[in-house]
């Protein structure tokens, strides 16, 4: 940390107010909803107040979510000096740490650039439309399969025996299929270095 900038004492009447809402906060505390993300700390729920989502700033805050807002960076607002310091800082950050792995990525040995690669063409980052698209071709598979085998127990809709076997296999080679690029595009960001 840099702790750079002097600290002013606040004023008294500030301090008094500031005491007052924290006091109310604090026997509010114990009503409101906890997180229940693991805390690696403890290995417990973590405890602290959730926000609206249900996490806690540290658990659920920071990062964000949803299609395409992963990894992009949130600028801090520069309408103030420490927002601008804070701009500049983080800046600076983003720099070091996409140097830092640039080295990491010099120092990898050719079979540890094969796996990584591998492990990339597998696990591109997938959209919630995408991953929604392949639970339905999903179901579909496996609506297909019940309706054929309700066709077997009714003697109006006289199928082949054996066809309708073949068709029941075929849908089921479907589903497994369905269920590795399912398992693929929720878990895309697994890394191979972990
Ligand atoms: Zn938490």
């Amino acid at each position: 940390m840099s702790g750079g900038r002097r600290r002013t004492r606040p004023s008294p009447a500030r301090s008094a107010n500031a005491r007052v809402q924290a006091g109310k906060i604090n026997r509010r505390r114990h009503l409101m909803p906890k997180c229940g993300a693991h805390a690696k700390t403890t290995g417990l729920p973590c405890q602290q107040p959730a926000m609206g989502n249900g996490r806690c700033y540290f658990h659920g805050g920071a990062t964000p979510k949803g299609d395409g807002r992963w990894h992009r960076p949130i600028w801090p607002k520069m309408d103030t000096p420490e927002g601008i310091a804070r701009f500049y800082k983080k800046g600076a950050e983003l720099t070091d740490r996409n140097k830092k792995r640039e080295r990491e990525a010099k120092q990898r040995s050719p079979t540890q650039v094969a796996a990584y690669e591998r492990w990339r063409a597998t696990h591109a980052p997938t959209t919630a439309a995408h991953r929604a698209a392949l639970r339905e071709a999903r179901r579909q598979a496996a609506q297909a399969i019940d309706v054929l085998k309700a066709s077997s127990a009714s003697p109006a809709r006289s199928v082949d025996a054996s066809a309708r076997e073949a068709e029941i296999i075929d849908l089921r080679a479907q589903i497994r299929f369905w269920d590795r690029e399912i398992e693929i595009a929720e878990n895309w960001n697994t890394g191979v270095f972990a």
